[in-house]
């Protein structure tokens, strides 16, 4: 692999006193596509908190080009190209669409992406610019959760379970996207239960369970039965 834009290296993470990562070693090339699956509780999100600075992490156990940045407070993770696409959307519901958008703008870092830029990826979005984002689809709202991180211009973009709840037709809309991101050599982190959805889009995968990573490799070279064991624990 190239030399990495992010690594981990024996990442923990704890919620109190409860452990819920035990010594996580990740590493994403620039512009690769990672997916992480797993069951529920494996620890695909609470990684990706640790990541993007939401929870505490050692500085060391997490690296953005070399640099230590395990606990660096959020908003200068953005600022370094790290953006997430949290789970549950948590779109600010007291602004419009464009608003929560331009958010995105305010914290990120110059790029390709311009609010122009990204109503052409997603048209719907400049259609309901001044709605409430409560008014929109899931599937809408789950767009103008990946476009306010994409204003931020990220060089790693985090997404968390952007396809739950969703109607398949509406899941395909939204991984349509991907090629887009994809072509600004932006990484990008799927956490994804769908296991057919996540090898279809992934250079790479790695498997959760239980705050440990149990399988990685390239879809290709992982068979059923390595997922299926390494994600039930069989
Ligand atoms: P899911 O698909 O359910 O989101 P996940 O793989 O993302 O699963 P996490 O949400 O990272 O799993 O949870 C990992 C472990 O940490 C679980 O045992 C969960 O109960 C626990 N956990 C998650 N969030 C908290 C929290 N805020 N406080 C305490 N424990 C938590």
């Amino acid at each position: 692999m190239r030399a990495a834009l992010l690594e981990t290296h024996g990442l923990e993470a704890f919620y109190g006193d409860f452990q819920a990562l035990f010594g996580i070693d990740v590493a994403i090339a620039p512009g690769e596509t990672i997916a992480i699956i797993g069951a529920n509780g494996a620890g695909k999100s609470t990684f990706l908190r640790a990541v993007c600075g939401v929870l505490a992490a050692e500085p060391g156990r997490i690296r953005h080009r070399g640099s230590a940045i395990g606990g660096m407070p959020p908003d200068r993770i953005v600022a370094r190209g790290i953006a997430m696409v949290p789970e549950g959307r948590r779109l600010f519901s007291s602004l419009s669409v464009e608003e929560n958008l331009r958010i995105g703008a305010d914290v990120g870092r110059q790029g390709p992406w311009s609010l122009e830029r990204l109503y052409r990826l997603f048209p719907v979005l400049a259609e309901r610019r001044r709605a409430a984002p409560t008014s929109l689809s899931g599937g809408q709202q789950q767009m103008a959760a990946i476009g306010r991180a994409l204003m931020t211009n990220p060089e790693l973009l985090l997404c968390d379970e952007v396809s739950l709840g969703l109607a398949p037709v509406v899941i395909r809309d939204l991984y349509a996207a991907l090629p887009a991101i994809r072509a600004e050599g932006t990484a990008i982190v799927v956490v994804e239960q769908d296991i057919n959805q996540a090898l279809q889009v992934a250079d790479r995968v790695y498997c959760f369970m239980e705050g440990r990573v149990t399988l990685s490799g390239t879809p290709k070279e992982l068979s059923r039965e390595q997922i299926r064991a390494a994600y039930f624990g069989m």
